[in-house]
């Protein structure tokens, strides 16, 4: 029974512990992906929004510069009375929330028309990127600024927007600009749920941060490169790795993307700690758990297997007394009698010779009545134990058969053989010189019984332990302190005739 073995219970059970660990292990394993892929799902459509905000925007902007040029080209829009001109050249786009003036500026730089002011506020923008790069090259197009503060305005960090005016003749006819105040990207920042530790950033191609979350003066305008993460930004259109902002050192799941048609690059991030703190409470949590109910099924299972041992020791020992004898540690008259029962029929089988030995102690009342009954135990003591040394074959067997009486069986030990152990056992006893003044020996002794089975001597193995008995009193007769075979033919008569003289 596979419960009775303690190993296999500790087994099971660390088998059973390291299941449910590997189960555990398993589960938060796929809880930690998916924090990972919900991250990666919620920046990247973070990241899709804005895009689409800013493009829209920059778009409907870029339309309403087109409109001012294609209104310059119309004729007699510039000999209109100024205010209506106002009107046909600049529509109601200019006037949203974050974007500044549209201008139209000469090729020298200065101010023609001013969506907000008429006349037109008196300053010139020669040295300004925007109106440079459209002067320098015909061919730029839409042209995005780098930051600066309007000179019109003098405050508010902003962009601007310019496309060339050219002359009829393909010459530089000065630019038109619209301003955009950087608020409206921080507003638009503003607008997502990110997390504590989240960031999002809006640069130029060229590395100039135009604005992030969380928001910094400091870093408007300051230029990204150089950095890992901005080298990555430009390998691809768009994508999303790990990386550890240079700004702040925080290590963040990033996606970007190259906002459509304009110079600009978006990045959305999530802060690593912020994708794993839900997940990492649960891990705690789930982790403590399990750990407990693992110590606990070792534990249980340790104790367990340790009532087996010593239940499995107490029956083990029962069942060591229930076979010896408690005095002399010798087999004890059932054990005994098993024992002759199995060995009689392997003899009567096999054709084996089998020898049996009834010593008895001499006087042994007498012992007792001189010495007190716990110096007779001792000495029965002395007796098993010269016994025992004397049968050391694997396979004889000896026992405390009755009181004083000992008993061995010598399975394959013919007659002579017998007789030649009961003799050194005999010897053993009397070479003790257990002081006995009663005996006529002086010394205790025993008397020795042997009875010989060859073939079918005997009838049954009780009619061999009678003729044992019958021999060892006739070595009480004799005299004692001796060993006698069993002799078929006399032995009626010697034991009758011993009999009756001594009483
Ligand atoms: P014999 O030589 O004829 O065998 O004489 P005996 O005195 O030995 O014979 P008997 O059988 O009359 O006496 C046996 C005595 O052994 C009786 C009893 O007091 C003693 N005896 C039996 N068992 C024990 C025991 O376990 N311990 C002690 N101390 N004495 C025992
Ligand atoms: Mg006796
Ligand atoms: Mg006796």
């Amino acid at each position: 029974m596979v419960t009775r073995r303690p190993n296999i219970v500790i087994a099971i059970s660390i088998v059973l512990a390291s299941a449910i660990l590997a189960i555990a292990v398993w589960v938060l394993a796929q809880m930690r992906d998916d924090a990972l892929r919900r991250a990666q799902d919620s920046v990247f459509n973070v990241s899709l929004l804005i895009e689409r905000d800013v493009s829209r925007n920059l778009e409907i902007y870029d339309l309403s510069l087109r409109a001012v040029i294609d209104g310059l080209k119309q004729p007699g829009v510039l000999d209109l009375d100024p205010a209506l001109r106002q009107m046909v050249l600049f529509d109601g786009s200019a006037s949203a929330k974050d974007l500044g003036s549209l201008l139209v500026v000469d090729e020298a730089g200065n101010i023609r028309f001013d969506s907000q002011a008429n006349p037109p506020r008196k300053i010139n923008v020669a040295d300004r990127d925007y109106f440079k790069v459209q002067r320098d090259s015909p061919n730029v197009g839409l042209y995005l600024s780098h930051p600066f503060i309007p000179k019109v305005t003098g405050k508010d960090v902003s962009i601007a927007l310019s496309r060339r005016i050219s002359k009829p003749d393909g010459s530089f006819g000065g630019v038109v600009v619209g301003t955009m105040r950087l608020t409206y990207f921080r507003s638009l920042f503003a607008g997502m749920n990110l997390g504590s530790g989240g960031s999002m950033a809006l640069m130029l191609t060229d590395g100039t941060m135009l604005m992030r979350r969380p928001y910094d003066p400091k870093i408007i305008g300051i230029g990204l490169a150089g950095t890992a993460n901005y080298s990555r930004f430009l390998t691809q259109p768009s994508g999303d790795f790990f990386g550890t902002a240079a700004i702040d050192g925080v290590e963040r799941w990033y996606a970007f993307r190259h906002i459509d048609m304009y110079p600009l690059i978006l990045d959305v991030a999530l802060s690593t700690r912020d994708i794993y703190v839900e997940w990492r409470h649960r891990a705690w949590i789930i982790g403590s758990l399990i750990a407990a109910l693992d110590l606990t099924i070792i534990a249980l299972a340790l104790l367990f297997s340790q009532q087996l041992r010593h239940r499995r020791a107490a029956e083990e020992e029962l069942r060591m007394l229930a076979r010896t004898d408690g005095l002399t540690g010798l087999n004890n008259r059932r054990t005994f009698e098993e024992e002759v029962d199995a060995e009689w029929r392997r003899a009567q089988r096999n054709g084996w010779a089998l020898s049996m030995l009834l010593i008895d102690v001499d006087n042994f009342k007498g012992f007792n009545d001189l010495y007190g009954h716990s110096a007779g135990d001792d000495a029965l003591v002395t007796v098993a134990r010269s016994i025992s040394q004397n049968v050391r074959r694997p396979g004889d067997t000896a026992a405390r058969y009755g009181g004083e009486e000992f008993a061995v069986l010598l399975p394959d030990t013919d007659a002579a053989g017998a007789a030649h152990i009961a003799e050194k056992i005999r010897a053993a006893i009397h070479a003790r010189e257990l002081r006995h003044v009663a005996s006529s020996h002086h010394v205790l002794t025993v008397s020795v019984g042997v009875a010989t089975t060859n073939g079918h001597a005997f009838a049954t193995s009780r009619a061999l332990i009678n003729a044992a008995d019958e021999a060892l009193y006739e070595a009480k007769d004799a005299g004692r302190n001796r060993v006698m075979g069993y002799r078929a033919t006399v032995h009626t008569h010697a034991r009758k005739a011993a009999v009756t003289p001594g009483h």
